[in-house]
């Protein structure tokens, strides 16, 4: 078996992995830099240019995965793509919104090569993809895998608790397993549902590492945390300001909006008018839609029938007067330039009666790190292209992840016991901190930390 991390470098970037199994050749995930432009930005598909694909199987449907499947598929055209049916819903609608963000980066940071696809070329990938339920043992030919099948290989989805669709992909071939876990939470958010992962023999595991840089607190609960964001909303309301939120377009967007729902009717907090930005509002059209279909808790809340959010977009964010009383749940989470939280940021960052709070995963390079780790009066840039500014504002972090905590994945692997433990999706010292752990921890699995671009024999 041989694999090869198509990603540049040794982080969370554009996620892509190549594996040679019984005679076949698939890629798991075809993502996008959420930094990174240009080159930069994309897996190393040349490295496979010579190497036909069978099969490129879809985890979910965030940017690090999915973002760059129409350049994938142009390049490897006899490939079928499999993923479950809510991420090719999302991924379809977050796929057309990378056109329109790469068309207008092409006029504002004279990107020629942008947008890198096209909304046609969107499309005909979409009608391609072969949606898969979740449980089910499927050929690499798309076909339900039978009992005659048993040296074919096959692969079946597992629901990964992440966001809504995302999945762990096991594959089985010549009786041999690997369990790929793309990006994965084993407690339940305040939607998504923890994790339902194989626990039988696995013989090679290949894990995200998010969160591996950092220990989850002891006393860390979620109950206590939603009760302290609780708390700091009120009381940046009661400065006379408003609250910024930046969240990823999908699954943060819609966790928060379901934690600030269930807050306010257990009466934690008031009723106040929260603002989301455009991509927001069709990800949460589709949690809505999927909501009696998918594994989640409060299945028949429909959040955008009992909140009301008003909504931004890439016009409207510059002239909408700053209201206090009012959360803004913004994207980008990592606030890249340009973004509505980006934008949104820069107005209220040098008011001190204004609070921006973290939620979720930021990388310490982007803005979004970067402020998070400014102290009151730095000054600091949050868009090159914009004079710096002094933080004055209230910044602080919540820990509501939607990756699963280092512990809990450490268990994970401990309860499988794999040959071969894989390492992947985390930045260095993240994985560093796994591998030295899993060394200790599984004195007899061989713990691989895949160089970019190197081909490995598994
Ligand atoms: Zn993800
Ligand atoms: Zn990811």
């Amino acid at each position: 078996m041989k694999f090869i991390n198509l990603t540049r470098h040794t982080e969370i970037g554009a996620n892509s992995y190549y594996l040679e199994i019984a005679g076949h050749r698939l890629v798991l995930d075809s993502g996008m830099h959420p930094k990174n432009m240009g080159e930069d930005g994309l897996p190393n598909f040349k490295l496979i240019a010579d190497r036909p694909l069978d099969a490129v199987l879809i985890s979910h449907s965030h940017q690090d995965h999915i973002g760059t499947l129409p350049m994938l598929m142009r390049r490897q055209p006899k490939a079928r793509v499999f993923m479950s049916e809510a991420t090719a819903e999302i991924g379809s609608t977050l796929l057309h919104n990378s056109v329109n963000v790469m068309t207008r980066q092409r006029e504002e940071l004279g990107a020629t090569l942008y947008p890198l696809f096209t909304h046609r070329e969107a499309d005909r990938a979409a009608d391609l993809w072969q949606l898969c339920p979740m449980r089910q043992r499927i050929t690499i030919s798309g076909d339900r895998a039978t009992g005659r099948d048993v040296d074919a290989l096959s692969f079946e989805f597992f629901d990964a608790g992440h966001v809504l669709g995302s999945t762990g992909i096991l594959l089985r071939a010549e009786e041999r397993t690997i369990f790929y876990t793309g990006d994965v939470n084993f407690v339940d958010q305040t939607i998504a549902q923890a994790a339902i992962f194989p626990e039988g023999k696995i013989d090679i595991l290949v894990m995200e590492c998010t969160r591996g840089d950092h220990a989850q607190p002891a006393a860390w609960t979620r109950a206590g945390e939603e009760s302290r964001l609780a708390e700091a909303i009120e009381e940046a309301f009661r400065q006379g300001g408003c609250v910024l939120i930046p969240v990823f377009a999908l699954g943060k967007t819609q966790e928060v909006l379901a934690m600030l729902y269930k807050l306010h009717r257990e009466k934690f907090l008031p009723d106040f008018p929260i603002y989301i930005g455009g991509l927001s509002l069709k990800m949460t059209e589709i949690y809505d839609r999927r909501a009696n279909m998918s594994r989640r808790q409060l299945p028949r809340l429909q959040l955008l029938n009992k909140l009301r959010p008003f909504v931004l977009n890439a016009e409207t964010i510059h002239d909408s007067a700053v209201r206090a009383g009012r959360v803004y749940a913004l994207s980008s989470g990592m606030m890249m330039p340009k973004t509505l939280s980006n934008i949104f940021a820069r107005r209220i960052l040098g008011n001190s009666r204004h609070s921006i709070f973290f939620v979720g995963y930021a990388d310490p390079e982007s803005p979004a790190g970067v402020l998070r780790n400014a102290r009151l009066g730095e000054e600091i840039s949050l868009d090159p292209e914009e004079p710096p500014q002094r933080v004055q504002c209230r910044v602080s972090q919540f820990q509501f992840s939607a990756h699963a905590s280092r512990e809990s994945l450490i268990a994970y692997a401990r309860k499988l016991s794999p040959k071969k433990i894989v390492l992947v999706h985390g930045d260095p010292p993240a994985v560093e901190w796994m591998r030295a752990k899993l060394i200790v921890d599984l004195p007899g699995a061989e713990v691989i930390v895949p160089a970019p671009g190197m081909e490995i024999e598994l």
